[in-house]
């Protein structure tokens, strides 16, 4: 081993799982309890992860309220996923899902309560009941902070299990070996500056979203797909980038979002005539529509005159008829969103609100045990990575295909957290093998990338780069798309990747040194922007959230498929979607309509 190796402190667990939102802490849970030595590192202290914001609440077909059933959420499921989503993993996550909401409330998650002491459950946009017949109520909620409870919930059992986390620290690259083996990743601890190796048996990817590569987002500032950044460098592909969901009601102007659960409780869009618009468009589900229609919908409204304000460049959602008790009790922190980010308290005025950039349906392709897939092209199957498993936001397994039903991803983390903590701790004792040789010319790519940060003394300002990414992916991958704007957004951010490759920053002091992290996301960052905008520029039909104005209609002829992208040439490839649920019959295509 070269000196330079043996000089990095080295630490060993059986299992290190990036990243402390629900997702990563549901399946450190399950890891730490059956006694495995487990890490989870995370970039902030666990509870402030992006899960904290999540807002209107975590579907199960529970039925508390109104009749409901596990197979008409599954239909909701394939259907608000334009047929893209893997129906074998639809079933799983939909079965599996009022037992895993039923643990949580055992864990103690405080949930809002029916009178009669079930677990309180509000409509959501595209669940329904009868297979697509009116709205379900099927988003089990704990007011508008059901993230916030889920996740203090989460941590408090780790806690209680012994989970080593630690805290503020980045990991930078996984640790591949020639057979493609992933044995662990380097990290940089964010208080000193240090830069470790961390040996695992098995690596969990649970590193959430990538929201930021947009200018208006509602994510939070941490959200820069470090997970998809680490498997695009380690030859791994990324699947089905294309597809991102704008949220109908973002605050217009601010981008911090208004939950779906305020619709749910009765709220309802005006454009600028006080006309309920989607009545229009969405005739049977009208503002509980799946958020790609109404999103298409608003922007429709505003590109033909109909938007509100002085520009007319945004509608309103109007609650004020909702009266105070019911948006105190179960709305609070949005009145307060409203009050110091719209400037309008929802009591009295509507909120003025605009699609803003959400949720990532793409990621690491995965399978619904959480173990990450390689695709062979010459044998048309999937090979699972050894070693290697993704859950959560950063991963695609798919269940939420090209569109993702509210409240889906809040039930994804804890259903495929677990299910990928139990098949870790099943399969351990195959790998009670001795830690496998460091793969030396692995953890050297990854110091020779940071170190090249460190020692430029001139170049491009990290800022500067950012910036230009930001506004490229606004400008060029909205909520409709032409093959114009995508061809030319592709040949920007290819622009932005290359002046990336030339990122400095001028203070190179270690202790807590923001300006390396953000130099490091930012290389992250850049190789979603390229996934995304390359995969779009490739599809061409309209289907889920990428809706194509030169190609309105979906074509299952050619393109029920899932998109491949490789960072280090940028190819694109194809594989099928999984038709086939588990149990059940599959669930054939037809006309999306609500
Ligand atoms: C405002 C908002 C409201 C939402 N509301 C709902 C809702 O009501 N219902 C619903 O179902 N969904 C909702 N969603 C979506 C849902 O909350 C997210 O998809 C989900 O919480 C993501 O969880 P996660 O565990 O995958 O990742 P996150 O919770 O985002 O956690 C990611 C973790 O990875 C860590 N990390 C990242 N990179 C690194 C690195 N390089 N090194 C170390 N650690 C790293 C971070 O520190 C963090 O701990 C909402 C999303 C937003 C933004």
């Amino acid at each position: 081993m070269t000196a330079i190796l043996s000089s990095l402190p080295r630490r060993k667990f059986d299992v290190v799982v990036i990243g402390a939102g629900g997702a990563g802490m549901r399946c450190s849970l399950q890891l730490a309890q059956a006694g495995l030595s487990v890490a989870v590192l995370s970039k902030v202290f666990p509870t402030r992860s992006h899960t904290v914001a999540a807002q209107g609440g975590i579907s199960a077909s529970l039925g508390n309220m109104s009749e409901d059933h596990w197979q008409w959420h599954m239909y909701d499921t394939v259907k608000g996923s334009d047929w893209l989503g893997d129906q074998d993993a639809i079933e799983f996550l939909c079965r599996e899902a009022p037992n895993a909401v039923y643990e949580l409330e055992h864990f103690g998650m405080p949930f809002d309560r029916n009178p009669d002491g079930t677990i309180y459950q509000r409509p959501f946009g595209g669940h329904t009941s009868h297979f697509g017949e009116k709205p379900v109520q099927r988003a089990c909620a704990a007011a508008d902070r059901t993230g916030h409870a889920l996740l203090h919930t989460l941590y408090q059992r780790n806690v209680a299990s012994r989970t080593h986390f630690f805290v503020e620290w980045m990991a930078l690259d996984l640790i591949r070996n020639d057979d493609g083996d992933v044995l662990g990743v380097t990290a940089l601890e964010m208080e000193t500056g240090d830069i470790y190796i961390l040996e695992a048996k098995t690596t969990v990817l649970a590193t959430g979203g990538a929201g930021r590569i947009w200018a208006a987002s509602t994510n939070a500032f941490i959200n820069t797909g470090d997970g998809l950044g680490m498997v695009a460098r380690a030859g791994i592909p990324l699947q089905d980038m294309e597809f991102w969901q704008f949220h109908p009601t973002g605050v217009a102007g601010a981008g911090v979002l208004i939950t779906e659960g305020v619709r749910g409780e009765g709220g309802i869009l005006l454009n600028k005539d006080g006309e309920r618009f989607m009545e229009r468009y969405a005739p049977n589900l009208k503002d509980l529509a799946p958020r790609d229609f109404v999103s298409r919908s608003m922007d429709q409204e505003i590109k033909e005159g109909r938007g509100c304000g002085p520009d007319g460049n945004y509608v309103v959602l109007k609650l004020d008829h909702l009266g105070a008790d019911v948006i105190n009790k179960r709305l609070p922190s949005i009145r307060e969103i409203a009050i110091r980010f719209g400037n309008v308290d929802p009591i009295k005025e509507p909120i003025p609100v605009v699609p803003t950039i959400h949720y990532q349906m793409g990621g690491i392709p995965a399978n619904y045990h959480g173990q990450v897939l390689q695709w062979d092209a010459a044998s048309q199957s999937n090979k699972v990575v050894n070693g290697l498993y993704a859950i959560g936001e950063c991963a695609a397994v798919s269940v939420h295909g090209a569109n993702r039903l509210g409240t889906n991803s809040l039930l994804d983390l804890v259903v495929f957290g677990r299910a990928t903590g139990n098949h870790i701790v099943d399969t351990h004792l195959e790998r009670q093998r001795e830690h496998k040789d460091l793969a030396v010319e692995s953890v050297t790519k990854s110091l020779d990338r940071v170190n090249a940060l460190e020692t430029r003394a001139s170049g491009e300002k990290v800022q500067d780069v950012g910036n230009a990414m930001r506004i490229a992916m606004q400008q060029h991958c909205g909520v409709f798309r032409t093959l114009d704007l995508l061809n030319k957004g592709v040949a920007k951010i290819d622009e932005v990747a290359e002046q990336a490759k030339n990122i400095y920053f001028k203070d190179k002091s270690k202790v807590f040194n923001m300006a390396r992290q953000e130099a490091l996301e930012i290389e992250n960052m850049i190789e979603v922007a390229r996934a995304t905008i390359k995969s779009a520029s490739l599809r061409t039909e309209s289907r889920g959230a990428h809706a194509l104005n030169d190609h309105p209609e979906r074509d299952d002829v050619n393109w029920l498929k899932h998109t491949l992208w490789y960072s280090n040439d940028g190819r694109v490839e194809y594989k099928p979607v999984q038709m086939k649920p588990l149990t059940v019959e599959t669930i054939p295509p037809k006309a999306r309509t609500f």
